[in-house]
């Protein structure tokens, strides 16, 4: 479960994050929808902790991680796909990953099966195409078995093949009872795969609902 409360970021003038107020769910995919811009980012990375809030707060499972970063345990998130070493491999990626967070090697091979890229592992990131970055990430966001997933903008650069999967992996996520949160500008990338939305416009909560409701109101 994760709770949004009274969260606001500015950046000198400019508001990116006004005074949110909602939750997320275990056991659904909740779809963070909003225009570019809207805050999306700046707001998940405020709740993993890595963005401190100027005013109000977010808890997961009850703890706050608003002064240092939530460790993977606790939390798997996919940021930045395009932010990773391009000189590591796959494997060496995720290796160091479990070693800074003291999670078992054996977890490296799982991670990289379930994503599709067990066949790539000692190939080097920089070669990768955009889908495979982001299976990687979603890799990583894997790795400690983490009950809360974020997820930002994942269907970015990913083929119809890779949208079905990815679809499904975050279904299968939430039917094991984990809170799962993916965030895109697309109310398309939506349908079929959440079935809460918590929308965004301009850093302010437009609307935080079932889709099937959201969708009727139009
Ligand atoms: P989204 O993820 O929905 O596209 P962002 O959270 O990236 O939106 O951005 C929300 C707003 O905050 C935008 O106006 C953006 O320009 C601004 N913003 C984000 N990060 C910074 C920053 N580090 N410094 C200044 N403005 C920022
Ligand atoms: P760095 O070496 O840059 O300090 P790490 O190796 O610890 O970063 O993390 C690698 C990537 O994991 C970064 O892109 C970071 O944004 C991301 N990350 C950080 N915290 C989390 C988290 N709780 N869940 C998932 N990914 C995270």
């Amino acid at each position: 479960m994760i709770e949004v409360n009274g969260l606001t970021k500015r950046y000198g003038a400019v508001t990116a994050v006004r005074d949110l107020t909602f939750a997320v769910r275990p056991g659904h995919v909740t779809g963070f929808l909003g225009p570019n811009g809207a805050g999306k980012s700046t707001t998940l990375r405020m709740i993993l902790g890595l963005n401190r809030p100027t005013a109000g707060g977010a808890t997961i499972d009850g703890r706050s991680f608003a002064r240092h970063r939530a460790g993977l345990r606790h939390v798997g998130a996919l940021l930045d796909a395009g932010d990773v070493h391009g000189g590591r491999t796959a494997a060496a990626h995720l290796y160091a990953l479990a070693r800074g967070n003291g999670l078992p090697r054996r977890r490296v091979a799982d991670v990289l099966e379930e994503v599709g890229l067990a066949g790539v592992a000692r190939r080097r990131i920089g070669g990768f195409s955009l889908g495979m970055r982001q299976r990687l990430g979603i890799a990583a966001a894997l790795l400690g078995d983490p009950p809360v997933l974020l997820f930002d903008e994942p269907v970015n650069g990913l083929d119809p093949e890779g949208v079905r999967w990815i679809r499904g992996l975050f279904r299968r996520l939430a039917a094991e009872g984990r809170t799962v949160l993916v965030s895109s500008h697309l109310m398309s990338e939506m349908e079929n795969t959440a079935d809460h939305l918590v929308v965004i416009g301009r850093g302010e909560l437009i609307a935080a609902e079932s889709l099937a409701v959201f969708a009727a109101r139009g």
